[in-house]
């Protein structure tokens, strides 16, 4: 094979490290390296809570592709329509690509259930252009409350579901604890008015975390304001709020001006609908992250499916194991080229904080508990590190966050 074609769908955080590191490690000349992604940029997706809520800027969650990339690897920005596997093509709005190899990280999508009325009424947390409209509906809400005559206010207006008690939903609740007394200031709205309901079908929140930590947060979250309603299935959503089932027969609808639903994602539906096998858009990929029946199409970030044999269970779709996995398909990229055994992929979890606002945070690192001012201190450490991977301290001056309080 002269000069392979190595073709990366996505620039996330899987697809742009695998690039990254392809670029750092493969000789000039061995490989033509093509990466496309629908945007010119990159979006940091464990910062959008922050872009939703508007405590950060959404030119700050996000840089040009272009800039962490040099003269080994090519950018094309279009949209995937579809992977035929089979005939190893590529279709993109520019065009039909073809590879010898090919990358898919294209990341994930909400989910929602087929809860009916969700995908209509629902706001997602799922990339920059879903952070800036539901940041600019709360906004409008405060807006429209303001400009009505006293005696006519609405305010449920000012109430917000958020469905889901998950680490994405969890993040957000704490930026918003934060914005709502900002948005009461800038709107002269009374804080008491306002209601941020989080909604949540399980028993408990924050699966992963021990109870202590999940006391911690819940505790507060509930000091700052947010209401609980937990194992409470949202059964739908309509453009008045949602209807929540309390019981065997008993209901309650939550009249809402904002509902968000941050309850579940799965993987691209661009990969579910390709030849490739997957179940929920995610695929069950080899040990070295190849996928089964196709040796040269790898599957990277929250589209791979992956068991942590020794826990019994998948290991979690996290930014930290994308950018992981690619460090690994660049060495498997480049030992296939030189004809060399593909290595298998073995995850070092660091551990997981969840960011509670600008300031406080849980987490277990390393095995050690962390709550308050050091968890958010890590949190930041972390978020930096993920900007160092890609584009060094440059990318971490530009974009980091230096605010430790
Ligand atoms: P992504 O990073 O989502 O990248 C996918 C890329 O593909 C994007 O650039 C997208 O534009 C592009 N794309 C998609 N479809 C197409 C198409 N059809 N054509 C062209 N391009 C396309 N994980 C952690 O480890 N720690 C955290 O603290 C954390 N916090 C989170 C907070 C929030 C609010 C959210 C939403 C997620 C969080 N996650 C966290 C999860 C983490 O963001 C994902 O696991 C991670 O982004 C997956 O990486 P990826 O490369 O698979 O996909």
């Amino acid at each position: 094979m002269n000069r392979p074609k190595i073709l990366i769908l996505g620039a996330g955080y899987g697809g742009l490290t695998t690039a990254v590191n392809l670029q750092k490690k493969i000789g000039s000349n061995v490989a033509d390296i093509t990466i496309v992604n629908k945007n010119s940029y990159h979006y940091e997706s464990t910062w959008l809570h922050e872009a939703s809520a508007g405590t950060l800027s959404p030119e700050k969650v996000r840089y040009d592709i272009q800039s962490v990339l040099n003269n080994k690897v090519n950018f094309v920005q279009a949209a995937v329509e579809s992977i035929d596997a089979t005939n190893k093509k590529v279709i993109t709005d520019a065009g039909e690509m073809s590879y010898d190899y090919l990358v898919v990280g294209l990341g994930f999508e909400g989910e929602t259930f087929g809860i009916e009325g969700l995908d209509k009424f629902a706001f997602g947390i799922s990339d920059v252009n879903e952070a800036r409209k539901l940041r600019d509906h709360i906004n409008s809400q405060f807006a429209e409350w303001a400009s009505q005559a006293p005696s006519e206010k609405d305010d449920t207006l000012l109430t917000i579901v958020v469905g889901g008690a998950g680490f994405t939903g969890i993040e957000f609740l704490g930026e918003l604890a934060n914005r709502i007394p900002e948005l009461c200031k800038e709107y002269d709205a009374p804080q008491e008015k306002v209601r941020v309901i989080c909604v949540e079908a399980a028993p408990t929140v924050l699966p992963m975390f021990s109870r202590e930590l999940v006391e911690y947060a819940v505790g507060y979250l509930t000091k700052k304001g947010i209401e609980f309603s937990i194992g409470t299935p949202v059964v739908q959503a309509t453009p008045e709020g949602v209807k929540i089932k309390k019981g065997e027969e008993e209901f309650e609808f939550i009249k809402a001006g904002t509902v968000v639903w941050a309850a579940g994602v799965r993987g691209s539906r661009i990969v579910e609908e390709s030849d490739i096998p997957s179940k929920r858009a995610r695929v069950a990929v080899d040990k070295d992250l190849r996928v089964p029946g196709f040796p040269e199409v790898f599957i990277v970030g929250d589209c791979a499916f992956l068991m942590n044999e020794e826990a019994g269970r998948p290991y979690p779709t996290t930014a930290q194991i994308a950018m992981q996995q690619a460090i690994t398909v660049a060495e498997n990229l480049i030992a296939l080229i030189e004809g060399k055994d593909t290595k298998e992929f073995v995850p070092a979890l660091k551990g997981t904080v969840c960011s509670l606002g600008d300031s406080d945070a849980i987490g277990e690192v390393f095995g050690k508990e962390i709550t308050g001012k050091p968890a958010s201190f890590m949190k930041k450490v972390i978020d930096n590190r993920a900007l160092y991977m890609v584009g060094g301290a440059g990318l971490v001056l530009k974009k980091g966050k230096f605010n430790v309080l």
